[in-house]
């Protein structure tokens, strides 16, 4: 159980966190509503994720799916709650991803999205994704590379199940909020190339960057999602 001082920390640290998001916003001539918050969920309990929903967080990004389910079924969907799933996704893990969580922000390759196209099919729905671009170029991550990304487009525009709606990055560990800047702007940069490609089903309005050490700068670069953990719930002992 949340004590109460735990609830009660998480709850300032929620409405900090909102605060800083409008305040960036504003400072960028932005609307203060283009950007929302997903509160980074990894090990934390569902009590404590309960105590963030209370205290007004309508996002909730789980990255690990054995974690995430048994938190949803604790808290289910009180509307406006909603769950999207950010964190990397095995294929042979597709299965219990498609329909439970709003958005995928984290599609990585083709293979990937095809299953989830397959997979949105056979439950009935569209999927809602966003492309995962390593804009690093860290061989230890996974993503799309820029020129992959372009390339792979018009194969990813047939796949009438999926919605895809953006861009996500994780930059590398940075030691200031101020390193990633130019890669959120490049970031956006390639979400405008590639709506400009003009393809069918691809839409290009969301970016998923940001994170507790950098997501104001990533609010002044035009991110539509930050996903925020330490900053709302503090140091993951898990
Ligand atoms: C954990 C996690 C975050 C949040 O990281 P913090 O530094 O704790 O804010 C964001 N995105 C993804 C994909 C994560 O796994």
């Amino acid at each position: 159980m949340a004590q109460d001082s735990d609830r009660a920390a998480i709850e300032q640290n929620v409405r900090t966190v909102f605060e800083k998001i409008r305040d960036a916003a504003l400072r960028a001539g932005r609307a203060s509503d283009a950007v929302r918050l997903v509160a980074a969920t990894k090990g934390v309990t569902a009590e404590r994720v309960r105590a963030a929903a209370q205290a007004g967080v309508t996002i909730l990004g789980e990255s690990r799916l054995q974690e995430a389910l048994p938190k949803i079924e604790a808290l289910g969907r009180p509307d406006p709650v909603r769950w999207h799933f950010i964190g990397q996704l095995q294929r042979r893990k597709v299965k219990s991803v498609v329909g439970r969580f709003d958005v995928i922000h984290s599609v990585d390759s083709v293979e990937l999205a095809e299953e989830i196209d397959r997979r949105a099919d056979v439950v009935g729905i569209r999927q809602a994704v966003l492309l995962e671009i390593n804009m690093g170029g860290e061989t230890t991550k996974a993503g799309f590379s820029p020129d992959g990304v372009r390339s792979a487009l018009p194969r990813l525009d047939r796949l009438s199940h999926l919605e895809i709606r953006g861009l996500m990055t994780i930059p590398p560990p940075s030691r200031t909020p101020e390193e990633p800047r130019r890669m959120y702007q490049d970031l956006r940069h390639l979400a405008d190339a590639l709506a400009s490609l003009g393809l069918e089903r691809i839409r290009m309005s969301e970016l998923s960057m940001g994170m507790s050490n950098d997501y104001i700068v990533a609010v002044e670069e035009g991110a539509t999602y930050v996903r925020v953990g330490t900053a709302i719930f503090g140091d993951r002992d898990v």
